[in-house]
């Protein structure tokens, strides 16, 4: 079941098993704006049954349950290798339903799931789960490390792959056990996931996977027998998770949006033959459908002018085509409804008073495919929706500022705080200013993925 066509059954207690719905979800190719094929539509029924089979491998002693930290760093490394054996087959499912460009989804979507799935591996190796310490007031207390329980993670369609990843291998490594709902957007590389979960020798129902939409979404968060719940999607939808966990009073892991600012400071290199690949990374990745982007470029008043047509030839020296095209380097939204989303936000920005310095319409050489131009915003106050709200897609707004201390004013000036990054010739000054910065993480000088993690892989 390697190839991303129509499928009939859910993953399931270790089984393809048939769906109890006779709802399908259908994939449209963001490329070409065919259909690609269909798998069921998970329905309660669905969920119940993977929740069973999920909290049965949780409670087998003579299974997952008894397995000891070694057994499942094991089985662990046996998936990494049967991800490995995929790899073409993933990179090419999730290219070919989402849009992202091939070369980015064999880099990320085809590796990052086995360098997490080792990197935990080799975590639950070394971590103490029992540990007898002597007690203050005489005797000794036995710390253990317990799993939560049966996890139910949700993931949205821009990283299916390794964002999936991010909830399992952890969890995993703690001997936990999933109910995974993948996006209905990107529904066939999680059978061959499947797959490779079948060959590692993973137990039966230690990770079950049912797709389907927002609804069922929300059927898995308030099920009573989910003990944790893991999210990776819009800020909305997090609200209203972190709303139904907080009544249940549940675990609930949230990552969301992002609005991110890339601090040019004003001795920053922007020699594009030397930076231009960072730059694209930390900005314009996966189309821009990428969380962690810095979407808000700060430029300082006096190199304003420089900054703006630095992007904007970096925005017109893009391959924007097909996905599937190795030489692609932006493709198309991944739905027609984002790339309502993102024009919508290209007018308002219009609207608001922005001028447009490169795209903002659809590329003229592709009438099939829904594909916008990478799209450069010059003249934006941080105040305007294009400044403050996710697009999420390949536009970016040049925002001015006076000073260090106008920028991180400017940056911080934000709902989100996911990423971010500064740019600057002097890397003393770059942390300096990168400390000042609320946000998750910041890169200098690019956005890079944990390097430690990177170089264990
Ligand atoms: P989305 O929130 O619409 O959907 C994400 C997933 O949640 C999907 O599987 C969807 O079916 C499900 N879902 C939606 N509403 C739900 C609800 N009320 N209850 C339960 N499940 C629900 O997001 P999207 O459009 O698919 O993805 C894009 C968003 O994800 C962007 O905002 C992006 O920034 C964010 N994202 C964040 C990270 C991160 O690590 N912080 C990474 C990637 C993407």
């Amino acid at each position: 079941m390697t190839s991303a066509t129509d499928q009939n059954t859910f993953f399931i207690g270790g089984e393809y098993r048939k769906p109890e719905g006779s709802g399908r979800i259908t994939v449209i190719s963001p490329n070409t704006e065919q259909a690609l094929g269909s798998v069921p539509d998970g329905t309660d029924a669905d969920i119940d049954a993977a929740v069973a089979a999920a909290r049965r491998a949780f409670t087998d002693a003579d299974g997952w349950g008894g397995w000891t930290a070694d057994q499942r760093a094991s089985a662990m490394e046996r998936l990494a290798d049967e991800l490995d054996k995929r790899a073409g087959d993933l990179a090419q499912a999730v290219s070919a339903q989402n849009g992202m460009p091939i070369a980015v989804a064999q880099q990320l979507e085809a590796v990052f799931p086995q360098l997490l799935l080792r990197y935990y591996a080799g975590l639950a190796r070394e971590h103490a789960f029992e540990e007898t310490r002597p007690g203050v007031l005489g005797g000794s207390t036995l710390v253990t490390s317990s799993p939560v329980g049966v996890v139910g993670a949700i993931v949205p369609w821009n990283f299916p792959q390794a964002l999936a990843a991010f909830k399992y291998a952890p969890g995993l490594a703690a001997g936990c056990t999933f109910v995974l709902k993948p996006s209905p957007e990107t529904v066939f590389d999680a059978y061959i996931f499947a797959d490779a979960v079948a060959a590692a020798g993973i137990p039966e129902g230690v990770i079950n996977i049912v797709p389907g939409g927002r609804e069922l979404g929300a059927y898995l968060v308030s099920h009573p027998d989910i003990d944790k719940v893991a999210f990776t999607g819009s800020s909305s939808a997090g609200r209203s998770i972190a709303e139904v966990c907080g009544r249940l009073l549940r675990p609930v892991t949230l990552e969301l949006g992002g609005k991110s600012a890339a601090i040019i400071l004003d001795d920053a290199d922007l020699d594009l033959a030397k930076v231009g690949e960072q730059i694209f990374g930390a900005t314009l990745l996966n189309n821009g459908q990428t969380c962690f982007l810095g979407t808000r470029i700060l430029a300082p008043r006096s190199r304003y002018d420089e900054v703006v047509e630095t992007f904007a030839g970096l925005a017109g020296s893009l391959q924007v085509g097909s996905a599937l095209e190795p030489t692609t380097q932006i493709g198309p939204m991944a739905t027609s409804r984002q790339r309502d989303r993102v024009e919508s936000y290209i007018a308002k920005g219009k609207g608001d008073g922005a001028k447009i310095a490169a795209g903002g319409g659809r590329p003229q050489a592709l009438d099939q495919g829904w594909f916008v131009e990478p799209t450069i915003f010059a003249d934006v106050d941080n105040n305007y929706a294009i400044a403050q709200e996710e697009i999420f897609g390949p536009v970016l707004s040049v925002i001015a500022y006076d000073g260090d201390d106008d920028a991180v004013a400017i940056a911080n000036a934000s709902d989100y705080g996911l990423g971010g990054s500064v740019w600057t010739s002097d890397h003393d000054h770059g942390v300096a200013v990168a400390r000042r910065v609320v946000t998750g993480s910041l890169g200098i000088n690019a956005y890079l993925p944990d390097p430690p993690l990177l170089s264990e892989g």
